[in-house]
């Protein structure tokens, strides 16, 4: 299965993918963490985007055209795989179509700004992990520390509110256009289309998206806590 998440910044695209590539068995390919591990690591590419990145722009598409190509000739993406902020263009959609990778589903995931920037400039970072919380809708047991090492948190300099704003402008611009795209391709081919409202709960959320793949919901697992849905 190859799957498109598509939605703004803050929409909980990372917290389904998550989902969706557990019950599906596929790898996230999710741009946004390669270039962040890219820039911890200090690689030249890291340094490359670094300002880019913080200021809540967009990376060139040949940059990040060149980054998915590589990642998805990865032998564990043979059977599939999810791709998480990617992509963000549409000239990144028609390089996808001109490199010959049919996609089986998109699903956009819708949330109104204001929500959106409720959660993103609430959210913390636990900068080792990656484990992710928010002030007030999921905090860690001592404000501002890790539930498990106790090291500091940190907020993403793109998740401060004036930069959230930016990214939701720049979405809105470069980003929203995808939608029709898709639309369009799943009327035309097999494509399956798949919108959902990103303002439930995360197990509602899993289950709209369990049936519209047709996947198992795996009802065994326990669904990731009460909080919101951070992307
Ligand atoms: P994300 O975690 O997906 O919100 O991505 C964080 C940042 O990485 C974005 O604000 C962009 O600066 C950059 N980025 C991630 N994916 C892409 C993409 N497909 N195209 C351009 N820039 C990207």
């Amino acid at each position: 299965m190859r799957i498109i998440m598509l939605g703004p910044p803050g929409a909980g695209k990372g917290t389904q993918a998550q989902f969706i590539c557990d019950a599906c068995s596929i790898p996230q390919v999710s741009t946004g963490n390669m270039l962040r591990a890219a820039m911890k690591a200090g690689t030249p590419l890291g340094r490359q985007v670094q300002e880019v990145v913080d200021r809540g722009a967009l990376v060139s598409d040949d940059i990040i055209v060149a980054l998915v190509r590589e990642r998805i000739a990865e032998a564990d993406c043979g059977g599939g795989f999810l791709f998480d902020g990617f992509p963000r263009t549409i000239p990144q959609a028609e390089a996808l179509q001109a490199a010959g990778v049919a996609v089986d589903a998109v699903v956009e995931i819708t949330v109104p700004d204001a929500e959106i920037i409720k959660r993103m400039s609430g959210r913390r970072i636990h900068p080792g992990s990656g484990r992710v919380y928010h002030v007030a809708f999921n905090p860690p047991a001592r404000p501002g520390l890790d539930d498990q090492t106790g090291e500091p948190l940190i907020q993403r300099e793109d998740d401060a509110e004036d930069r959230v704003r930016h990214r939701l402008d720049v979405y809105r611009r470069q980003t929203q256009p995808l939608i029709a795209f898709y639309r369009g391709l799943a009327q035309s081919t097999g494509l399956r289309y798949l919108a959902i409202e990103g303002t439930g709960t995360v197990a509602a959320i899993q289950g709209e998206l369990a049936a519209g793949l047709g996947i198992d919901p795996a009802p065994g697992r326990r669904p990731q806590g009460p909080g919101p849905n951070l992307g």
